[in-house]
């Protein structure tokens, strides 16, 4: 149950930045998650729950309390039908379930394949690439309410999904144990992002979920830094989405500015600011780095702190600001 006392965040997190976490306890059940609040509730102690650490910057002063690691495992086929109805335990792979869905011939996720991080934690900030969002597929998330005691089933409609956003994010109190998906037997292939487009035109087979999948792989592993060689949590900051005259005026001063229209108003990639307005491509200061292939990417070499990142992160968005008048957020949250 206990698997550690007083273990590095940084050890948790792909970052490789964090002080130490008093408890560390490995769960692979609901009543394992039982027990874990017991312990912490008997040491008067404060809880959290981590995945695979791949989007959070853990702090320097570590974690005072009781810290669960998702480990559940177990991908089961509940429903056939016209799709396939799959219930997933929160402790597996991300990357793992997708390459189990296109194994099966299953379309859905294929898009979203390479993202680091487990099953568990991809409804909490609706993971999504080239124009998928793991909401699309998602029926329904089975969460333990430690307020009331009690497994809830939550229907995606009340799961309030936004753009890398979800009531998750909000309700720490809602422990996610297990999220089914309705995953579809025809082919339904989202190939609009010039990524994609590029690959296949480059003779990239874009056939099958699990072609699909490979191709995808291939582009992130190209333009995301390898998370065995370096320290990092991918994407920092999330796209930007300003308001349509905003983005007009912008686009006035830099012709070249990519624009999305989107229902809240137009994406615009902040790696474009980045690197074209801002020519921040591979900035580094003391250990942190905008990573050179994609400039979204903050990249922590070995001695890097969480106080040095944070500094770091907050001079970017002071620049894109300055440059733009554009408020950026972080997609990398703080921990705990
Ligand atoms: P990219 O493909 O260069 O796209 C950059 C930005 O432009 C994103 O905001 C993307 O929106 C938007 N965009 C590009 N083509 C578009 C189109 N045809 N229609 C609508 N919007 C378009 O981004 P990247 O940095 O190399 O990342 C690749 C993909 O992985 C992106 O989809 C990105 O969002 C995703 N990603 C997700 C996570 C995560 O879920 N935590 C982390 C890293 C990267 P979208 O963001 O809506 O795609």
């Amino acid at each position: 149950m206990i698997v550690g006392e007083q273990v590095p965040l940084a050890r948790l997190s792909t970052l490789r930045v964090g002080g130490p976490a008093r408890f560390v306890c490995e769960i692979t059940s609901e009543e394992e998650v039982r027990t874990a609040l017991g312990i912490a509730r008997t040491q008067g102690l404060p809880w959290r729950v981590l995945g695979e650490g791949s989007n959070i910057l853990a702090i320097d002063a570590g974690f005072d309390g009781v810290l669960m690691q998702m480990k559940s495992t177990g991908i089961e086929q509940v429903h056939e039908g016209n799709g396939a109805l799959v219930r997933v335990a929160a402790g597996e792979s991300w990357d793992g379930f997708v390459r189990y869905a296109a194994k099966e011939g299953l379309w859905g996720i294929e898009n979203l394949a390479g993202i680091p991080g487990t099953v568990g934690a991809s409804p909490v900030q609706n993971i999504g690439a080239y124009g998928t969002e793991v909401k699309d597929s998602i029926v329904s998330v089975s969460v333990l309410n430690t307020e009331t005691g009690a497994i809830e089933e939550i229907p995606n409609a009340d799961c309030n999904f936004g753009y890398r956003e979800s009531r998750f994010k909000r309700e720490p109190e809602l422990i996610i144990l297990s999220v089914t998906f309705l995953l579809q037997k025809e082919a339904s292939p989202q190939l609009n992002y010039a990524d994609l487009l590029r690959a296949k035109e480059q003779g990239a087979s874009m056939e099958t979920p699990a072609t699909i999948g490979d191709a995808v792989r291939e582009i992130r592993s190209r333009k995301f830094p390898n998370l065995s060689i370096y320290g990092t949590a991918g994407s920092f900051f999330k796209n930007p989405v300003i308001a349509p005259d905003t983005f007009t005026a912008l686009r006035d001063r830099y012709e070249a500015l990519p624009g999305y229209e989107t229902a809240n108003g137009v994406k615009i990639p902040l790696a474009f600011v980045l690197d074209k307005i801002l020519a921040l491509r591979g900035y580094c200061e003391g250990n942190v780095e905008l990573f050179s292939n994609q400039p979204l990417v903050l990249v922590a070499h070995a001695g890097a702190t969480q106080e040095e990142i944070d500094r770091f992160a907050d001079s970017i968005a002071q620049k894109v600001f300055d440059a733009t008048g554009i408020k950026v957020e972080r997609e990398v949250r703080m921990f705990p």
